[in-house]
């Protein structure tokens, strides 16, 4: 044992929360060579409920968490930490559109851009999880001076094992022979699941299964799926999200493996004509020095193109939705 990691995790008394920590707390996050000191954040109000998580973490008697606490303080709870994992954020309320929520959420994430680029470690790695989770990310970043772009990453793992999984289903493949199968831009209804480059058992999923179900059935399937769990459930997806989580970061962790990408939305640098500076979901492959970078090369087809580009362009749509967020983020 030699490693420590700091560790945040926001909105600490929601579900998502809930089935994340323990699995923090039991390493599977950052391996067993990592002893945790784990802080929960949420808002004053959540902070006696807070409390009740603690006294579970610790009743796990987890051998590597080797300090957890709940504050509301982000000046207490983003001391040095290494790694912010962003999940706070106020749910949907009934009528509201996704603009609605952009504005209603936009506010707590300059606070966490602040609080992080004023606290963390020179080191810190942010991982926004809370809704709009690209846009969030790029509200965070623009609100941090002086933390590099390349430290700042959003959710769309979720939804890459979300397709995987429903791939692998329909080739009667196993979920593990599905490679390079990624999201590009947004985590929202016009996210787009490349199945034009993924492979299933070293074959093109184009040749494998018909390339109309991917382009309709499949496609739709990914894109409404988390509206599907919550009409099911009555509540949204919380597990699936916590595992997504730990797979996000160990992939940013551990060299990809030499036949794979995984999906991370990232600053964008330019790369595919994304826009510069926007927060979009790309294919990424981490070296072995543990930096990542986007996969350069990836050939689009028409189809595939016009997909990403109205992905782009949603998240333009919120960029300037949240104009005022963004440009003043920083200055105040
Ligand atoms: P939840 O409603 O159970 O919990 C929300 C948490 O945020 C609570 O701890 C709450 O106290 C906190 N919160 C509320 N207002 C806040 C504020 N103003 N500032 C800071 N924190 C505040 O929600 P959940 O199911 O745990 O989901 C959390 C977030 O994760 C949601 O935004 C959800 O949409 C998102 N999510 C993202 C993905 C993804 O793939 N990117 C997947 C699942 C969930």
């Amino acid at each position: 044992m030699g490693r420590s990691a700091k560790v945040v995790v926001t909105g600490a008394t929601g579900q998502v929360a809930y089935a994340l920590l323990p699995r923090i707390a039991a390493g599977e996050m950052f391996g067993p060579d990592t002893e945790v000191d784990l802080r929960l954040s949420d808002i004053p109000q959540m902070i006696d409920k807070a409390k009740g998580v603690v006294m579970e973490l610790e009743d796990g008697a987890y051998p590597l968490l080797s300090q957890v606490t709940a504050n509301a303080d982000r000046a207490v709870t983003h001391k040095d930490i290494d790694w912010a994992l962003l999940v706070g954020s106020k749910p949907r309320g009934p009528g509201m559109e996704r603009g609605d929520l952009i504005r209603e959420n936009g506010p707590i994430f300059v606070g966490e851009g602040r609080a992080i680029a004023q606290h963390a470690s020179p080191g810190v790695r942010v991982v926004v999880v809370g809704n709009p989770c690209n846009t969030n990310c790029l509200i965070a970043r623009n609100a941090a001076a002086g933390v590099p772009s390349d430290r700042w990453t959003a959710l769309t793992r979720l939804d890459q094992n979300r397709s995987r999984s429903l791939l692998a289903g329909k080739a009667g493949a196993r979920v593990r022979d599905v490679k390079k199968l990624v999201i590009w831009g947004n985590h929202s209804a016009t996210l787009f699941p490349d199945f034009t480059n993924a492979l299933v058992g070293g074959r093109k999923a184009t040749e494998v299964v018909d390339r109309k179900w991917l382009e309709t059935e499949f496609l739709t399937s990914v894109q409404q799926r988390g509206a599907a769990i919550i009409a099911a459930r009555g509540a949204s997806s919380a597990f699936s999200a916590a595992q997504a989580t730990v797979d996000h970061v160990r992939s940013l962790m551990t060299p990809t493996a030499a036949d794979d990408w995984a999906s991370v939305a990232v600053v964008s640098d330019g790369s595919y004509d994304v826009p510069e500076g926007l927060v979009s979901s790309f294919p990424v492959r981490v070296a072995g020095d543990g930096y990542w970078e986007i996969v350069r090369g990836v050939q689009l087809d028409d189809f595939a193109r016009g997909r990403v580009s109205a992905s782009i362009a949603e998240l333009e749509k919120e960029r300037t939705i949240v104009q005022d967020l963004v440009a003043g983020a920083a200055a105040r």
